[in-house]
């Protein structure tokens, strides 16, 4: 394999502190509490903070799998938390969040691979911040339909499950996920709910054409999915996954029209474009929808 360029210009980004974030930083670690933008070094992190958008990490800091992109740490996660939940609501109500992504480490150790705790939290931010959107970003459970219906039950804004690549890079970019079950989870949803809108993401530059990415996004509008995001897929380490090559702007551009023209209500699609940013935007668009 070719190794790619340099970073390219479109993906050097200032990295401006401010406004309230060191005090935020400093509130997450008081509640024992985990961002993905945190965790991820996420570079839009100034960004979403200062618009009121942040992605909680629930169920812990440990993953039970190991998808060869992520950073997440993988082994035997810790004990269950019950009072996560209300801590996150609190944090949310302190950061004055007016969209609020919780997402999780898969825990397939847990019979409901954590439901019953996304649930409790959609309710404790509710009652905490009832203005505030909540869009949960589940993992598969493992294909359990009950445990997804715990979570379609407390209605969140928005349902999202990352599909993260085609389809024939699935088995080799996360191992213990299957391109068709997660299809599968985003019908189911849609089946339970169908007012609710739901998401999937697809990170590029693991190997993928563009045509694998196109019948990607016909296999996730054949299950209904509304929202779609499309980011650059950037290494965390050098024993992560090689990138294959950064997508031109252009490029993105391109898919973008193509995802609308497919029918997707919104579509995210640029190099820093993360499953969770710009999401105040897409609560919106889909309402509209
Ligand atoms: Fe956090 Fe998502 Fe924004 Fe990144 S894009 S800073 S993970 S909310
Ligand atoms: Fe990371 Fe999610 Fe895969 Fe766990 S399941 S390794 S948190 S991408």
């Amino acid at each position: 394999l070719q190794k790619p360029e340099r970073k390219p210009d479109w993906l050097k980004i200032k990295l401006t502190t401010g406004g309230n974030y060191a005090e935020i930083k400093d509130m997450m670690s008081s509640k024992k509490l985990h961002t993905v933008c945190e965790e991820a070094r996420c570079p839009n992190i100034y960004e979403c903070w200062a618009n009121r958008t942040a992605t909680f990490m629930i169920l812990g800091d440990i993953c039970t799998r190991a998808c060869r992109f992520c950073a997440v740490k993988t082994g035997m996660p810790t004990e269950l938390d019950l009072q996560e939940p209300e801590r996150v609501a609190e944090a949310a109500q302190q950061m004055g969040l007016q969209h609020c992504v919780v997402t999780s480490v898969a825990r397939d150790d847990l019979k409901d691979g954590g439901a019953s705790i996304f649930a409790a939290t959609i309710k404790a931010i509710r009652k905490e911040l009832p203005l505030c959107s909540v869009e949960v970003l589940i993992p598969d459970f493992m294909g359990n339909w009950e445990a997804l219906q715990v979570v379609m039950d407390a209605k969140p804004d928005i349902l999202n499950h990352n599909i993260e690549t085609v389809k024939r890079l699935s088995n080799r970019v996360r191992a213990k996920a299957k391109y068709d079950r997660s299809l599968e989870l985003l019908k189911q949803a849609k089946a339970m709910q169908p007012n609710i809108p739901t998401k999937s993401s697809i990170m590029l530059g693991v190997g993928e054409t563009f045509e694998e990415i196109l019948e990607a996004m016909d296999d996730l509008r054949a299950v209904d999915c509304d929202i779609l995001t499309l980011g650059q897929y950037l290494q965390p380490t050098r024993n992560h996954l090689a990138i294959d090559r950064y997508v031109h702007p252009d490029e993105f551009a391109k898919l973008k029209e193509e995802g609308l023209r497919r029918g997707f209500s919104h579509v995210e699609s640029g190099p820093l474009v993360r499953s969770s940013y710009h999401a105040h935007e897409q609560v919106q668009s889909a309402s509209e929808a």
